[in-house]
């Protein structure tokens, strides 16, 4: 399988190489060249197989210069019961309304993202070791991603990890999650800035192409291919968890912000997983359910972005939907060029003329919430169901409740635990006990190592050479 990129300037790379790769060199997203098809004897045959055996299944017919038992033991490693909680991995369970939830949060840092990152992290280790290479992640988090990269990067050869995050805009939890790694290669800094300066002094260490290139600088952002694969492996058992037979259809809803997991489910359809809808599910930053209703796109601006209650759905412009407009255009990359040089220059585009092949071909429906509506869909869940639901969950589980059909099958995805977002859970159902995963007790109260530095790229970089020569 040999991957290219959506912008078409790209010559064809292997799993390997685009497992290290964050923005193809045109500017594109890479994809697999098609989409493997899986037929009804293969659907029959992995809805009996454990987590990690079906993991193995979906990722060989992408990872294919990777030797089979290598990549087993990489996915035998990643997902045990020790890491993700249970031994079925992403159990589905029922709310008393019959929209199902399918756990993804209960990985090392309460958010799904774990589910890619450990993944991630035990295949970039592989692939580094094989060809005698290091890298160095530098990135920027304000909240989920960044913990979930040191979880799944922390003592790792090969690898050190640089993260940057707001100083003192992060919850006490996500702090505490990131700062309290004792772990040499993790190195956690707290720029005197917002998120905005913390993602602006990454583009300026990565445009300093000598350093870049001296120091092995990389990333893992919400486009890396890597992250999407392993993504699509939770559409195929969420299915299978969900239904008896192969005949049967289910709905997915996703709390959606740059696209990257329910573009999994996309692949996940296009391969053939019986799947009736997609319910993208954004918060107040709505440019997806904007599209998805009017066919048009166009991505906000800095002071257009609002901070929210689902905090990792406040995004702009959502990094991975070029993925689908790829598709959705037949794979024109011509087509895909003109289309982000709209983007580019702030006009955005119009797909109107399109909506009926989204809705109809493609199977995508969206909606969004606010935050009244997180809160009084925490509130209802709990009374009804005695279970607390974190609020980027609470987005799906409304617009799910918006949009079902009658007899339709609707699995939401569960995005984070409700332990991760506390304050929003007070505000909701007043003060109760929010259930902690064991080993999280006392998270607060361990040492940290955090250095903090002033918003300046040039003392980001003293950090990363004090730490590498
Ligand atoms: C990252 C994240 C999302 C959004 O996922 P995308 O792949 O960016 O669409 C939703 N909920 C939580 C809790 C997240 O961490």
């Amino acid at each position: 399988m040999k991957y290219i990129s959506t912008r078409g300037a790209t010559a064809p790379k292997s799993f390997s190489e685009v497992l290290l790769m964050g923005l193809a060199p045109d500017g594109g997203l890479m994809l697999p060249e098609h989409y493997p098809q899986v037929g009804e004897v293969t659907l029959q045959e992995w809805r009996t197989l454990s987590y990690p055996e079906l993991a193995f299944k979906i990722i060989s017919l992408f990872a294919t210069d990777i030797p089979s038992d290598d990549l087993r033991d990489i996915v035998n490693s990643t997902y045990t019961e020790g890491t993700f909680g249970t031994k079925e991995i992403t159990p589905v369970r029922s709310l008393s309304d019959g929209i199902k939830i399918e756990a993804l949060s209960n990985g090392p840092t309460l958010a799904f993202k774990d589910m890619a990152m450990q993944f991630l992290g035990n295949a970039f280790e592989y692939v580094l070791n094989k060809e005698g290479k290091q890298v160095n992640i530098l990135g920027a988090t304000s909240g989920d991603t960044g913990s979930a990269a040191e979880y799944a990067l922390r003592g790792k050869k090969g690898v050190n990890v640089f993260m940057l995050s707001p100083e003192g805009k992060m919850s006490a939890f996500q702090r505490a999650q990131m700062f309290s790694l004792q772990d040499e290669n993790i190195h956690n800094i707290a720029v005197e800035g917002m998120f905005d300066d913390c993602q602006d002094i990454v583009k300026a260490v990565q445009n300093d192409a000598e350093f870049k290139a001296k120091y092995h600088v990389g990333t893992v952002n919400s486009i890396n291919w890597g992250r999407i694969v392993a993504q699509v492996v939770y559409y195929f058992a969420g299915y299978f968890n969900a239904t008896t037979s192969n005949e049967q259809k289910v709905s997915f809803c996703v709390p959606s912000g740059n696209f990257g997991n329910v573009c999994a489910g996309h692949i996940a359809r296009q391969m053939g997983l019986p799947v009736h809808r997609l319910i993208v599910a954004t918060n107040e930053n709505d440019v997806l359910d904007e599209f998805f209703k009017t066919g048009r796109y166009q991505p906000r601006t800095t002071e257009n972005t609002h901070v929210t209650s689902s905090p990792s759905m406040d995004i702009s412009k959502a990094s991975n939907f070029e993925r689908f407009v790829f598709d959705l255009m037949d794979r024109d990359a011509d087509t895909i060029q003109n289309l982000w040089a709209e983007v580019a220059s702030g006009k955005g585009f119009d797909l109107k003329g399109h909506l009926e092949e989204i809705h109809e071909k493609y199977g995508f429906v969206s909606g969004k919430s606010t935050h009244a509506d997180r809160l009084a869909t925490i509130r209802q869940v709990y009374e009804q169901d005695g279970e607390l639901i974190d609020p980027h969950t609470a987005d799906g589980v409304k617009v799910a409740r918006d949009v079902r059909e009658a007899g339709e099958t609707i699995v939401c995805l569960e995005t984070a635990l409700a332990a991760k977002f506390d304050q929003t859970i007070y505000e909701a159902v007043g003060n109760v006990t929010i259930p902690r995963p064991d080993g999280l007790a006392g998270l607060e109260d361990l040492p940290q190592r955090v250095e903090v530095v002033k918003n300046d790229a040039e003392l980001v970089k003293d950090i990363i050479r004090k730490a590498l020569d």
